[in-house]
């Protein structure tokens, strides 16, 4: 039997990237079973380097040439896949020393860094003055430390101010701004905060804001992306310089569970249009940029596991697999999820079986929690088959108990 041309999954809004071969899911070009092969060993992550390029240039067409692009590699920070995120992109924003350490060893130029977070440490705040990358400022706490660090290291110290903005992004999976929140500076203390800057010495370069995360709602992005937009260019007038940046945050989701749908990028486009030709004239000088996790890397990557066996208990087909949420805990429903939802998942060397089976797919360990898909239709499966689970190459193995329950972890191929 010769080999039948690759053919598109139809399913799921998510799967309709991958397309499938002699009934083997393909990813980067190569069958499941060559690729499980490959790896040596079950469970892991692999993620696409040709889909993360196709969504960056996807992108690209649709922004403003003038609007640049970060990755936030809090989605994956896998050192190859940054190291690829960062020939692509125009920046990358880190959340702690060890994302510095890692963004720097991937190659990124330090004046496209920027480091956010929270509770930065006196040493994360050293090593990042050392690298001369932006700080984004979130408290006066660090104004302070800052000055000093600058004096002692006798180097300019570069920072933006991370505004908790007095608005909330509708629609949004995870709201980070607006209200009472540990992130930022609220907005009707920045005025002062900017003062305290000015007197520190510190090289003020813009703001920062970011309302929210998993947002399929483009209008809801677009009015936070202008409420920012005014919210940076009201502060500007207590600013000591010039703005060179204002970062609009982010937020775009991706389609996870069934009804869901990709974002519209085209209003996003036009808006973010509107925005860069107001920004031209009102703030001459001042780069508009955007960070982006899980959109840029979500969609490219799967996990696979191997199913250990089959158990019937009480009527209810169980395939017990070798990974779990150990590695997959956004998958299993416990990274946030209020109500726990199936991800898009396969039985990915089957993927031309005609019939289905009820089962739920579960891990190895010894939690009730351990669920990786709960009742859902999907070819028999047996020992030895390899189980799918799609939209994981964001919040994937760096956000899961690697360590509970001593199982080994799980590997990642970037290919
Ligand atoms: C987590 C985070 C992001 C990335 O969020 P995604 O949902 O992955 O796009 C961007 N900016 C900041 C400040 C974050 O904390």
């Amino acid at each position: 039997m010769s080999a039948s041309a690759p053919r598109p999954l139809p399913a799921h809004a998510a799967m309709d990237q991958f397309t499938v071969a002699d009934g083997q899911l393909l990813v980067g070009g190569m069958p499941l079973d060559r690729l499980a092969a490959r790896a040596g060993s079950t469970p892991f992550y692999a993620y696409s380097r040709g889909l993360i390029r196709a969504r960056v240039a996807e992108l690209r067409a649709v922004l403003p040439a003038s609007v640049q692009l970060h990755y936030a590699m809090k989605a994956n920070p896998m050192p190859a896949l940054v190291g690829f995120m960062a020939s692509l992109v125009d920046g990358i924003d880190v959340a702690s020393a060890g994302e510095l350490k890692t963004a720097l060893d991937a190659g990124a130029a330090p004046r496209a860094i920027s480091f956010a977070g929270p509770g930065k440490r006196t040493a994360e705040l050293r090593q990042a003055v050392a690298a001369g990358v932006l700080i984004n400022l979130e408290s006066f706490r660090e104004v302070d430390e800052l000055a000093r660090i600058g004096a002692e290291l006798c180097l300019p110290v570069r920072v933006a101010v991370r505004i908790n903005p007095d608005f909330e992004l509708k629609g949004s999976g995870m709201r980070m701004g607006g209200g009472p929140k540990q992130f930022g500076v609220d907005s009707e203390q920045v005025p002062a905060l900017l003062a305290a800057i000015s007197c520190a010495g510190l090289r003020f370069e813009g703001f920062h804001l970011f309302a929210g995360a998993q947002n399929l709602n483009a209008e809801a992005i677009c009015a936070a992306q202008q409420q920012s937009y005014e919210l940076a260019l009201r502060l500007s007038a207590h600013a000591p310089s010039p703005l060179r940046v204002v970062n609009l945050g982010g937020g775009f989701g991706i389609p996870y569970f069934p009804g869901e749908e990709r974002l519209n990028l085209c209003a996003i486009g036009e808006n973010l249009q509107r925005l860069a030709a107001r920004a031209a004239a009102e703030m001459p000088g001042a780069e508009l940029v955007i960070e982006l996790g899980r959109y840029l890397v979500g969609e490219a990557g799967i996990y696979v596991a191997r199913v250990i066996e089959r158990k019937v208990s009480r009527g209810q087909t169980y395939l017990i697999v070798d990974g779990g949420l150990h590695h997959h805990l956004s998958a299993s429903g416990n990274f946030g999820q209020v109500i726990r939802k199936n991800y898009p998942v396969a039985i990915g060397n089957r993927m031309d079986a005609g019939s289905r089976e009820l089962v739920s797919v579960v891990g190895p360990l010894c939690t009730p929690l351990d669920l990786l898909a709960e009742r859902m239709l999907l070819p028999a499966a047996q020992a030895g088959d390899l189980f799918v689970i799609f939209q994981s190459g964001a919040y994937g193995a760096s956000a899961s108990p690697q360590g509970f329950l001593g199982h080994p972890q799980a590997l990642e191929l970037l290919l």
